[in-house]
């Protein structure tokens, strides 16, 4: 999979793409990242990607030009070498629909993803209606930028890449990979300060421990998410 991201934050995706899993699905291919900086494709000779709000009021907004300028460049790179791929296009917003793992699963699929990061005031209306594909939110907050709501798009896509986890498993057994939460996990050491670990998974008894699994996913799901298993939260 592509990733390219247009912001005017470039620095703030390096820690974040160069550690853990996401380091390691770059280094093996399996996800692509670019992040570009949007101030390359400003007119302006301060660099300037932002201005004043029509019908006033405060903050800036970000001018629609270097947005669509820097998508149909990225676009034109990509042609240029032949590679017959679209982009999905995603504007970071407040406003957008919430992303969900069964939202990040269907992004998994697609071959390319442009994400747009806003900042200031929000992003010139029109970015939104004639360039963005869709729009989407990282929930019911307001954040300075869409950085972190794109580095939180990117890690929750990149992991669901075949040959990015070490054990695929891990992201089929995950919560909200069903109507579950996960059960709850232990380690050694098998006592810690007097808590101690349930005798079922020092047992050895598979099934013993997959049916203790499963009611504890069930209890943790109906004490913390009821809506999950209701439907309350479709
Ligand atoms: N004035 C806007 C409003 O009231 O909805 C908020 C703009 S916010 C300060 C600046 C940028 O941060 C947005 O354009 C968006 O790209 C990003 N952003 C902020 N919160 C977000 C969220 N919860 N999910 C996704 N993006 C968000």
């Amino acid at each position: 999979m592509r990733i390219d991201v247009l912001t005017i934050f470039p620095e703030m995706f390096a820690p974040v793409l160069g550690s853990s899993i996401l380091k390691r699905a770059i280094a093996k291919g399996v996800a692509q990242v670019s992040v570009h900086d949007l101030r390359d494709w400003s007119r302006d000779k301060h660099k300037k990607v932002d201005d004043r709000p029509y019908g006033g009021g405060p903050g800036m907004v970000m001018r629609p030009e270097p947005f669509f300028e820097a998508v149909a460049g990225i676009k034109r790179r990509i042609a240029n070498r032949r590679l017959r791929i679209k982009p999905h296009v995603i504007l970071l917003a407040p406003q957008g629909e919430k992303l969900t793992q069964g939202k990040a699963e269907e992004l998994s699929k697609r071959p390319w993803l442009i994400l747009l990061c806003g900042h200031y005031e929000g992003v010139d209306e029109r970015v939104r209606s004639h360039l963005a594909d869709e729009e989407l939110s990282i929930g019911d907050y307001v954040l300075t930028g869409g950085e972190l709501p794109a580095m939180v798009l990117i890690d929750s896509v990149a992991r669901l890449l075949p040959g990015s986890l070490g054990d695929a498993a891990s992201a089929s057994e995950e919560s909200f990979s069903g109507p579950l939460l996960e059960y709850p996990q232990y380690t050694r050491p098998p006592e810690y300060r007097g808590m101690k670990v349930p005798e079922v998974l020092r047992s050895g008894n598979a099934p013993k421990i997959n049916e203790w699994r499963k009611l504890q996913a069930l209890r943790w799901t109906l004490a913390q998410r009821p809506d999950l298993i209701d439907g309350s939260s479709d």
